[in-house]
């Protein structure tokens, strides 16, 4: 017996080579220079900041250079998956318009693309042909070390303070003869598949990582296990080699977590042969914290969940310029000789990435936000913050749809102008910014005039009742004010009034404060003038009457 028996006896079923399979997943047809990328989640949690991250700049490589972006399902720890995971990643790619060109979404029963499938855990028979052609060419064994004898090696290991994990002695189904193997199969004992490592740890090789530059790391020797007893299943370093592989993606951009597994995948590849991608490894996301600056946590941070900032509602290209300005040290640079160009126009750079992490800071991005939304026009204003709130705040999306016109209105306040207004970070403070513009949330019970006399009040209102017209341009109606200050002994000009207060009651600015409380409640909005002119007549002089009245 030898070890294509054994092989088939763990794999009877199969009928396809990897040839087979090569031959089904062809090169890509593409440009010289195109890359092709994967967003390659595995759906055991929700998408957070560092995903994102890597999402992003999978995006810009891939579609900088005519390539591919494509999204695969990396579900193979499947006692981890978490439910919904996977829509919530769709979700997130289509909000930020990062549709990959060749995906598989089960739930909808969508694929697309020649590569599929595209969802891990319907690849086993691929993997399994590979992990079969490795024990045919003795590069892979079965091992059948139960959980009790790994944790007491484990603890062992941990005890004499050596490296932990199943190589050389350790390893002690390795040289097992085909024939005990077959037998002890064939009893329905319970074993993983291993590599069978050809490493040396006291052996260096060199590795070129795109972000990082080279490194030297040790051989790997340790027999990962690359199939799972339970579910027949590969392990993520086995998977992804095969899949980058048939896939033909040419850059992998992940976390740095994994550059500690680089040995592993480097032996991988050159067991089989197959040209390794080029690996990215972005920086671990960080964030100041008081006085310190510390990794970004899913559990203490709010922030470092992608709900987030869809909960706020920042709009969704401010959130991308703030991750490209942490991805890479000149793209504000860029952006700022490109003002309008497309954040995949930009040309990114591993080597302009830092390697000790990257900063995240809500203030920059409350910043790029602000700016953002003061360079929309006042329909796009208006759509963003009603597609917020019809998921966020149904009643006030009820207002908006109610009052479209006058609503865009409100946001075009000084807003077509060379420096306009920043008055918006994020959509859902839109209301709070303008809520007293309808009458559905005008309280007049906040009106608050305790710092001026009642009558003195009164008088102004209903002499401005008298004498406004809502056809002024904003210099007549101006000098209308004006001329009733003089009217009244409030002085039209400021400086005549800190000159020689004794002479007025007050100056126009006091007059038109009270104009502005009357109509808002508030001590300071945007120009009254087009506040006024937005509210419409009717409106101000039903609030101006329930303030007489009070
Ligand atoms: N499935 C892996 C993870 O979610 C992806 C790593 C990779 O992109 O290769 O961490």
């Amino acid at each position: 017996m030898n070890r294509q028996d054994l092989a088939d006896l763990i794999f009877p079923g199969l009928t396809k080579t990897i040839a087979d399979y090569e031959a089904m997943y062809p090169e890509r047809n593409l440009g010289e220079n195109a890359r092709v990328t994967r967003f390659a989640p595995s759906p055991t949690g929700f998408m957070h900041i560092g995903h994102m991250l890597g999402c992003v700049i999978d995006y810009v490589l891939a579609k900088k250079s005519d390539g591919v972006f494509y999204l695969r399902n990396e579900d193979t720890d499947t006692s981890r998956t978490v439910e919904g995971a996977v829509e919530y990643i769709r979700h997130v790619l289509e909000h930020y318009h990062m549709e990959p060109e060749e995906y598989e979404y089960r739930d909808l029963e969508k694929t697309k693309g020649n590569y599929a499938p595209y969802i891990q855990s319907e690849r086993k028979e691929i993997y399994q042909t590979f992990i079969k052609h490795l024990i045919i060419e003795g590069k892979a064994y079965p091992c059948f070390l139960t959980q009790e004898e790994m944790d007491s090696i484990r603890e062992g290991q941990a005890r004499d303070k050596r490296r932990i994990g199943i190589y050389g002695r350790y390893a002690k189904y390795r040289d097992l003869p085909v024939e005990e193997a077959i037998e002890r199969i064939k009893n329905g004992e319970s074993y993983t598949i291993r590599l069978k490592s050809s490493g040396d740890f006291n052996r260096k090789f060199k590795f070129n990582d795109l972000a990082n530059g080279e490194m030297e790391l040790p051989e790997n020797d340790i027999d990962i296990p690359i199939m799972k007893s339970k579910d027949g299943l590969p392990t993520y370093h086995f998977a992804h080699l095969v899949d980058d592989h048939l896939m033909h993606t040419t850059h992998v951009v992940r976390g740095q977590e994994w550059i500690s597994s680089i040995p592993v995948h480097y032996e991988l590849f050159k067991t089989f042969g197959f040209k390794m991608p080029k690996y990215i490894h972005i920086p671990l996301i960080l964030k100041k914290d008081g006085d310190t600056i510390r990794k970004i946590s899913k559990r203490l941070d709010p922030e470092a969940r992608m709900t987030y900032y869809e909960e706020k509602g920042y709009p969704y290209l401010a959130v991308i310029e703030a991750i490209m300005t942490i991805a890479n040290s000149n793209y504000e640079a860029w952006r700022e000789g490109h003002p309008d160009a497309h954040f995949t126009e930009f040309e990114f750079s591993p080597k302009k990435m830092s390697s000790s992490g990257a900063l995240f800071d809500l203030d920059k991005l409350d910043n790029i936000s602000k700016n953002y939304i003061s360079r929309l026009t006042k329909e796009e204003v208006y759509a963003g913050v009603l597609s917020w709130s019809k998921i966020y705040d149904e009643e006030f999306s009820e207002i908006l749809e109610k009052y479209k016109e006058y609503s865009m209105a409100i946001y075009n306040i000084e807003r077509e102008q060379k420096k306009p207004r920043k008055d918006y970070t994020y959509y859902s403070e839109i209301k709070d910014k303008t809520w007293y513009m309808y009458e559905e949330y005008f309280d007049y019970s906040k009106v608050d005039f305790s710092a001026y006399d009642v009558e003195e009040v009164k008088t102004i209102l209903m002499k401005y009742k008298e004498i406004y017209n809502e056809n002024d341009s904003q210099e007549e109606w101006f000098n209308r004010i004006k001329e009733m200050c003089d009217v009244l002994g409030y002085a039209s000009d400021r400086k005549d009034y800190n000159n020689n207060p004794e002479n007025y009651k007050g100056s126009v600015v006091d007059v038109t404060n009270i104009l502005r409380i009357a109509l808002t409640s508030l001590t300071t909005t945007p120009d009254l003038y087009s506040i006024m002119q937005i509210l419409g007549k009717e409106k101000i002089f039903a609030r101006f009457d329930k303030m007489i009245a009070k």
